[in-house]
């Protein structure tokens, strides 16, 4: 059998570099949500899978821990080569278990070598710092890697959060678990055999699928020893929890309402063509996804005219189409989700500008979790659809007269994850960012991710930080080594001058 049968034959799981046949005996069918195809399905990792990979996580890490990092590098370069060489099976695969269109997937899966060359890269050339303290000490301090760390990953973007991850994990030294989101879970596998076919040393990568409570009996693994999450905020307090009760540090990225604010003097095709991607990429689905669009009033029509245009233009219907702008989301949940949203608004009062109801796509895409691209006018701060996270094509535009009202506007959400701010005026460009509240702001922008620029919220948005030097950081603990180097120990019961 190959990787690929073995990753959907619904019995296996890749642990210590080999593919194991799953002690647990629920499965998980993976499907598409664009025409309900089922294409195999995954098991539901049980205790004693978790044992095993972690298990074998914790045999690999000291000798993984003892390598050189220009070693490690090395090892990750080598996973990035074969990513390189199998892209486009890649992305196809992406494509078909997650609904998002193939164009978004191939340009996706064409950026994750870099952050396996970055991380691979930067490790070498972390430096610790060594201070001469007063009384003649040497203070040296050092960066060790956790240990085990567990990953826990969401469907939205199953390999690209993976390696933001996995990158920084491995080059800090550490050995990871992963769990894979139940609706996405299938690709994660198969990068795990890539990487040990790259010759990575068995164990460092194990993968197990299963459903939120095989993750939380990762969580719970007394080997684990760092937590990385990306998913909801509702999973995240779970996981701070079970974190916290262990004393075990963790990683959250977690969800947004992610505002974009638009000032007259920006140029409104520009704006509206930054909106729609902004907005329906992924068909709405990441945690940056623009949702709340608050417009200066003297340009609010002419913009929401130019961006419900964009919106009528996408063309929805088969992922695998290269000419297909927007697919599905990803289930029938969701889907409901999107439309009681949209339903909800209505009753509210919101003006419904184009899009708003499951659109009409020939067989097999008719049974597919579509929802069309939707923007909302004369949306209140007090309505659901400006407060919650809807985490899909729906979208709501509010006026606003001046600057402060613009930010009192961003600013009332409990999360702080995505900003955007479009004007040309450069000083209210840094004095908008500045007080917005958000852990990433783009102006004249959206969404622009790499691995040089840190990614991460606060609030409801969670803590922590991916990419960058403060994600491989994240992913090491900082020690201090105090030498004396004076001539005799100053004893402070003979009357010594020290203190502490
Ligand atoms: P979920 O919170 O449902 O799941 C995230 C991961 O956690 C999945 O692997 C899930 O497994 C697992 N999980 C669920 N419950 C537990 C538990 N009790 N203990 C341990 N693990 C658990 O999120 P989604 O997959 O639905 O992803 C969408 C969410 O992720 C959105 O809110 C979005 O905003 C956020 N997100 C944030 C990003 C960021 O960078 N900040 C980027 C992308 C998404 P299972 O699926 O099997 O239940």
């Amino acid at each position: 059998m190959t990787d690929r049968d073995l990753m959907l034959s619904g019995s296996m799981l890749h642990i210590g570099g080999e593919w194991r046949v799953a002690s647990g005996a629920g499965r998980i069918p993976v499907a598409s949500p664009a025409s309900r195809e089922v294409f195999g399905a995954v098991p539901i990792g049980d205790a004693s899978d978790v044992e095993a990979a972690v298990a074998a996580a914790e045999a690999a890490g000291p000798q993984w821990a003892a390598l050189d990092p220009l070693d490690r590098g090395r090892h990750l370069r080598a996973i990035a080569e074969i990513v390189r060489q199998r892209m486009a099976e890649l992305a196809t695969l992406e494509s078909a278990i997650t609904g998002r269109a193939i164009r978004e997937m191939r340009a996706q899966m064409g950026r994750i070598p870099e952050w396996l060359d970055y991380f691979g890269g930067i490790a070498a050339g972390l430096e610790a710092e060594s201070n001469r303290l007063r009384g003649g000490f040497l203070a040296y301090t050092a960066y060790e890697p956790h240990g085990v760390c567990a990953l826990l990953t969401p469907w939205n973007h199953p390999i690209l959060i993976l390696v933001k991850k996995l990158a920084a994990a491995l080059a800090a030294g550490n050995t990871v678990v992963i769990k894979p989101s139940e609706l996405a879970p299938a690709t994660p596998l198969l990068f795990s055999a890539w990487c040990s076919e790259a010759g990575l040393p068995a164990g460092v990568v194990n993968v197990i699928t299963g459903d939120g409570t095989t993750g939380a009996l990762v969580c719970a693994a007394p080997a684990v020893r760092h937590i990385d999450l990306t998913g909801g905020t509702a999973t995240g307090r779970k996981v701070a929890a079970a974190a916290a009760e262990r004393l075990v540090p963790c990683t959250l990225e977690l969800g947004g309402k992610t505002p974009v604010v638009i000032f007259a003097d920006t140029n409104i095709e520009e704006a509206a063509a930054g909106a729609a991607f902004a907005a329906f990429v992924a068909a709405g689905q990441t945690c940056v996804s623009a949702s709340r669009f608050i417009v200066e009033d003297s340009i609010h029509d002419a913009f929401v005219e130019a961006f419900a245009r964009r919106a009528r233009a996408l063309r929805l219907g088969d992922p695998a189409d290269p000419a297909t702008d927007m697919g599905p989301v990803i289930s029938a949940g969701a889907q409901a989700r999107c439309l009681a949203y949209i339903d909800g608004a209505m009753k509210a009062g919101a003006r419904c500008v184009v899009g708003g109801e499951v659109p009409d796509l020939p067989a097999p895409f008719s049974a597919g979790f579509y929802v069309e691209p939707t923007i909302f006018a004369g949306v209140e701060p007090g309505m659901a659809l400006f407060r919650d996270e809807v985490f899909g094509p729906v979208v709501s535009v509010t006026a606003f007269s001046d600057e402060a009202e613009a930010l009192r506007l961003a600013n009332d959400s409990p999360y702080a994850l995505g900003a955007s701010v479009w004007t040309r005026d450069v000083a209210r460009a840094h004095r908008v960012a500045g007080r917005i509240r958000a852990g990433m702001v783009w102006v004249n922008d959206h969404h622009k991710n790499d691995p040089r620029s840190i990614w991460g919220g606060f609030g409801d948005s969670g803590y922590g930080l991916e990419n960058g030097w403060d994600a491989l950081k994240g992913y090491q603990r900082k020690r201090n080594v105090v030498v004396s180097t004076a001539p005799g120990f100053d004893d402070w019961f003979a009357g010594g001058k020290r203190y502490g």
